[in-house]
């Protein structure tokens, strides 16, 4: 099975399988913005790839 997250930045559609482990990066295919993926209760769930020493914010 293969989960669908939307991407926060273009609105694009992230695949990514159901078995998949904490901590895997995956890039959105339409703007090329990398997630870490993170599991929550259960849920997977994206979140920016972070680069050190770099403080984006919000
Ligand atoms: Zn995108």
């Amino acid at each position: 099975m293969v989960i669908v997250l939307e991407c926060s930045e273009c609105g694009g559609r992230i695949k990514i399988p159901d078995d998949v482990l904490e901590g895997e990066i995956f890039s959105c295919p339409d703007c090329g913005m990398e997630y870490e993926v993170y599991i929550n209760n259960g849920k997977v769930e994206l979140k920016h790839a972070e680069i050190e020493g770099e403080d984006w914010g919000e």
